[in-house]
Protein backbone atom coordinates (compact mmCIF):
# COMPACT_ATOMS: atom_id res chain seq x y z
CA UNK A 1 0.00 0.00 0.00
CA UNK A 2 1.41 3.01 -1.08
CA UNK A 3 2.43 5.89 0.79
CA UNK A 4 2.30 9.95 0.87
CA UNK A 5 4.91 12.07 1.63
CA UNK A 6 5.10 15.94 3.28
CA UNK A 7 7.74 18.20 4.08
CA UNK A 8 7.82 19.54 8.04
CA UNK A 9 9.86 22.85 7.55
CA UNK A 10 12.23 22.44 10.82
CA UNK A 11 15.02 24.85 11.86
CA UNK A 12 16.16 28.09 9.25
CA UNK A 13 16.38 25.28 5.90
CA UNK A 14 15.78 21.90 7.06
CA UNK A 15 12.79 19.55 5.91
CA UNK A 16 11.72 16.34 7.81
CA UNK A 17 9.83 14.05 5.74
CA UNK A 18 6.67 12.78 7.25
CA UNK A 19 5.01 9.40 5.58
CA UNK A 20 1.33 8.50 5.88
CA UNK A 21 -0.10 4.95 4.92
CA UNK A 22 -3.62 4.81 3.75
CA UNK A 23 -4.88 3.86 7.36
CA UNK A 24 -3.22 6.91 8.95
CA UNK A 25 -0.15 5.55 10.50
CA UNK A 26 2.30 7.94 10.35
CA UNK A 27 6.61 7.72 10.08
CA UNK A 28 9.00 10.45 10.00
CA UNK A 29 12.79 11.10 8.48
CA UNK A 30 15.03 13.24 9.67
CA UNK A 31 13.31 15.14 12.53
CA UNK A 32 16.27 17.80 13.34
CA UNK A 33 13.26 19.20 15.93
CA UNK A 34 10.32 17.15 17.96
CA UNK A 35 7.96 20.90 18.26
CA UNK A 36 6.78 21.27 14.68
CA UNK A 37 6.75 17.40 14.24
CA UNK A 38 4.98 17.01 17.02
CA UNK A 39 2.36 19.71 15.92
CA UNK A 40 1.71 17.79 12.48
CA UNK A 41 1.72 14.29 14.33
CA UNK A 42 -1.23 15.74 16.70
CA UNK A 43 -3.25 17.70 13.83
CA UNK A 44 -3.11 13.81 12.23
CA UNK A 45 -4.37 11.97 14.81
CA UNK A 46 -1.43 11.74 17.87
CA UNK A 47 0.41 8.63 16.65
CA UNK A 48 3.49 8.27 15.20
CA UNK A 49 4.70 4.74 14.38
CA UNK A 50 8.61 5.05 13.14
CA UNK A 51 11.45 7.05 12.97
CA UNK A 52 13.93 6.95 9.86
CA UNK A 53 17.39 8.56 9.99
CA UNK A 54 19.76 8.73 6.81
CA UNK A 55 22.95 10.32 9.49
CA UNK A 56 23.68 11.47 12.43
CA UNK A 57 23.68 15.32 12.22
CA UNK A 58 22.02 17.43 14.62
CA UNK A 59 20.11 18.92 12.08
CA UNK A 60 19.10 15.56 11.58
CA UNK A 61 18.42 14.21 14.59
CA UNK A 62 18.22 16.24 17.45
CA UNK A 63 14.14 15.94 17.04
CA UNK A 64 14.17 11.99 17.62
CA UNK A 65 14.65 11.74 22.03
CA UNK A 66 11.34 14.04 21.86
CA UNK A 67 9.31 12.06 19.58
CA UNK A 68 10.25 8.93 21.40
CA UNK A 69 9.07 10.12 24.26
CA UNK A 70 5.99 11.55 23.55
CA UNK A 71 4.41 8.72 20.77
CA UNK A 72 7.00 5.68 21.59
CA UNK A 73 8.19 5.85 17.76
CA UNK A 74 10.70 2.98 16.58
CA UNK A 75 13.93 4.51 15.54
CA UNK A 76 15.64 3.24 12.63
CA UNK A 77 19.37 3.99 11.54
CA UNK A 78 22.56 3.23 9.88
CA UNK A 79 24.20 0.18 12.17
CA UNK A 80 27.75 1.60 10.76
CA UNK A 81 26.98 5.08 12.51
CA UNK A 82 24.91 3.29 15.90
CA UNK A 83 27.94 4.72 18.43
CA UNK A 84 27.17 8.09 17.19
CA UNK A 85 22.80 7.97 16.16
CA UNK A 86 20.22 8.44 18.87
CA UNK A 87 19.40 4.80 20.50
CA UNK A 88 18.03 2.79 17.85
CA UNK A 89 15.48 -0.10 17.71
CA UNK A 90 16.75 -1.78 14.29
CA UNK A 91 20.10 -1.10 12.60
CA UNK A 92 20.56 -1.61 8.82
CA UNK A 93 23.18 -1.34 6.42
CA UNK A 94 22.98 -1.10 2.55
CA UNK A 95 21.34 -3.65 1.01
CA UNK A 96 18.52 -4.26 3.92
CA UNK A 97 15.08 -4.03 3.36
CA UNK A 98 13.03 -2.03 6.21
CA UNK A 99 9.43 -1.83 6.58
CA UNK A 100 7.70 1.03 6.85
CA UNK A 101 4.07 1.78 7.48
CA UNK A 102 3.61 -1.86 5.40
CA UNK A 103 5.60 -0.74 2.27
CA UNK A 104 9.20 -1.49 1.96
CA UNK A 105 12.31 0.66 2.04
CA UNK A 106 15.44 -0.16 0.07
CA UNK A 107 18.31 0.48 2.26
CA UNK A 108 21.11 2.70 -0.21
CA UNK A 109 24.42 3.45 0.64
CA UNK A 110 25.17 6.95 0.10
CA UNK A 111 28.11 7.61 1.70
CA UNK A 112 29.90 11.19 0.81
CA UNK A 113 28.59 13.98 2.77
CA UNK A 114 29.32 11.92 6.03
CA UNK A 115 30.72 7.55 5.99
CA UNK A 116 27.63 5.33 6.68
CA UNK A 117 25.12 7.95 5.30
CA UNK A 118 22.47 5.79 4.05
CA UNK A 119 19.04 6.25 1.57
CA UNK A 120 15.47 4.51 1.87
CA UNK A 121 14.13 4.40 -1.07
CA UNK A 122 10.39 3.03 -1.09
CA UNK A 123 9.64 1.94 -4.48
CA UNK A 124 6.08 0.91 -3.99
CA UNK A 125 5.21 5.28 -3.62
CA UNK A 126 8.39 6.52 -5.53
CA UNK A 127 9.85 8.22 -2.41
CA UNK A 128 13.42 8.38 -1.98
CA UNK A 129 14.56 9.88 1.11
CA UNK A 130 18.41 10.85 0.84
CA UNK A 131 19.45 13.20 3.53
CA UNK A 132 21.97 15.43 2.71
CA UNK A 133 23.13 13.55 -0.25
CA UNK A 134 21.60 14.85 -3.31
CA UNK A 135 19.65 18.10 -2.39
CA UNK A 136 18.06 19.40 -5.59
CA UNK A 137 20.47 21.06 -8.18
CA UNK A 138 23.12 20.10 -5.60
CA UNK A 139 24.56 17.83 -3.19
CA UNK A 140 26.10 17.07 -0.28
CA UNK A 141 29.46 18.72 0.80
CA UNK A 142 32.12 16.01 1.73
CA UNK A 143 32.40 16.38 4.86
CA UNK A 144 33.84 12.81 5.67
CA UNK A 145 33.54 10.85 2.69
CA UNK A 146 35.59 11.52 -0.87
CA UNK A 147 34.32 12.63 -4.25
CA UNK A 148 34.78 9.01 -5.20
CA UNK A 149 31.81 8.18 -2.78
CA UNK A 150 29.96 10.98 -3.27
CA UNK A 151 29.98 10.04 -7.58
CA UNK A 152 29.13 6.59 -6.73
CA UNK A 153 26.44 7.80 -4.24
CA UNK A 154 24.87 9.89 -6.82
CA UNK A 155 24.92 7.08 -9.58
CA UNK A 156 23.05 5.07 -7.41
CA UNK A 157 20.29 7.89 -6.89
CA UNK A 158 20.11 8.76 -10.62
CA UNK A 159 19.61 4.76 -11.56
CA UNK A 160 16.33 5.01 -9.74
CA UNK A 161 12.64 5.51 -11.39
CA UNK A 162 12.57 9.03 -13.01
CA UNK A 163 9.20 9.34 -11.41
CA UNK A 164 10.88 9.18 -7.78
CA UNK A 165 10.49 11.93 -5.24
CA UNK A 166 13.61 13.45 -3.97
CA UNK A 167 13.00 14.14 -0.65
CA UNK A 168 16.20 15.99 0.94
CA UNK A 169 17.27 17.19 3.75
CA UNK A 170 17.80 20.87 3.32
CA UNK A 171 15.57 24.10 1.45
CA UNK A 172 18.56 24.40 -0.71
CA UNK A 173 17.46 24.74 -4.38
CA UNK A 174 17.92 29.06 -5.08
CA UNK A 175 21.26 29.07 -3.65
CA UNK A 176 22.24 25.74 -5.84
CA UNK A 177 20.59 27.33 -8.46
CA UNK A 178 22.87 30.32 -8.47
CA UNK A 179 25.97 27.82 -8.67
CA UNK A 180 24.52 25.69 -10.88
CA UNK A 181 23.88 27.83 -13.37
CA UNK A 182 28.06 28.84 -13.71
CA UNK A 183 28.54 24.98 -14.70
CA UNK A 184 25.74 24.83 -17.05
CA UNK A 185 25.18 28.20 -18.63
CA UNK A 186 23.04 26.75 -21.86
CA UNK A 187 20.73 23.56 -19.70
CA UNK A 188 17.32 24.25 -21.00
CA UNK A 189 15.85 22.21 -18.24
CA UNK A 190 18.26 23.89 -15.61
CA UNK A 191 16.76 26.65 -16.62
CA UNK A 192 13.13 25.87 -16.38
CA UNK A 193 13.96 24.23 -12.69
CA UNK A 194 15.33 27.34 -11.70
CA UNK A 195 12.14 28.87 -12.85
CA UNK A 196 9.87 26.77 -11.43
CA UNK A 197 11.48 26.78 -7.78
CA UNK A 198 11.60 30.95 -7.80
CA UNK A 199 7.89 30.62 -8.24
CA UNK A 200 7.83 28.11 -5.54
CA UNK A 201 9.59 30.09 -3.13
CA UNK A 202 7.71 33.28 -4.09
CA UNK A 203 4.52 31.58 -2.94
CA UNK A 204 6.15 30.62 0.32
CA UNK A 205 6.12 26.91 -1.40
CA UNK A 206 8.73 24.44 -0.49
CA UNK A 207 10.28 23.52 -3.77
CA UNK A 208 10.35 19.75 -2.96
CA UNK A 209 10.07 17.16 -3.33
CA UNK A 210 11.65 17.36 -6.72
CA UNK A 211 12.26 14.07 -9.00
CA UNK A 212 15.23 12.02 -10.05
CA UNK A 213 14.13 12.84 -13.41
CA UNK A 214 14.75 16.17 -13.00
CA UNK A 215 17.83 16.03 -11.13
CA UNK A 216 19.16 13.95 -14.03
CA UNK A 217 18.09 16.57 -16.69
CA UNK A 218 19.63 19.98 -14.34
CA UNK A 219 21.35 18.15 -11.49
CA UNK A 220 25.01 19.50 -12.10
CA UNK A 221 26.44 17.27 -9.58
CA UNK A 222 24.40 14.51 -10.50
CA UNK A 223 25.52 14.79 -14.18
CA UNK A 224 29.03 14.92 -13.88
CA UNK A 225 30.44 12.16 -16.61
CA UNK A 226 33.40 11.12 -13.89
CA UNK A 227 34.54 11.49 -10.21
CA UNK A 228 37.53 14.42 -11.15
CA UNK A 229 34.47 16.22 -12.33
CA UNK A 230 32.10 15.85 -9.53
CA UNK A 231 35.47 16.80 -7.12
CA UNK A 232 36.12 20.01 -9.09
CA UNK A 233 32.63 21.02 -9.19
CA UNK A 234 32.27 19.78 -5.19
CA UNK A 235 35.44 22.20 -4.72
CA UNK A 236 34.25 25.47 -6.64
CA UNK A 237 30.55 25.02 -4.82
CA UNK A 238 32.10 25.15 -1.96
CA UNK A 239 34.21 28.57 -2.65
CA UNK A 240 31.08 29.90 -4.29
CA UNK A 241 29.87 33.22 -2.72
ZN1 LIG B 1 24.27 16.64 7.30
FE1 LIG C 1 21.79 18.67 7.15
Amino acid sequence: MALTVTPIPCLSDNYAWLLRAADGRLAVCDPAEDAPVAAVVDSMGGKLDLILLTHHHGDHVAGVPGLVARYGAKVVGAAADRHRLPPLDQAVSPGDQVDVLGSTAAVLASDGHTRGHIAFHIADSHILLCGDTLFSLGCGRLLEGTAEQMFASLATLAALPGETLVCCGHEYTESNARFAITVEPDNAALKARIAEAHAQRATGKPTLPSTIASERAANPFMRAPDIATLARIRAGKDSFR
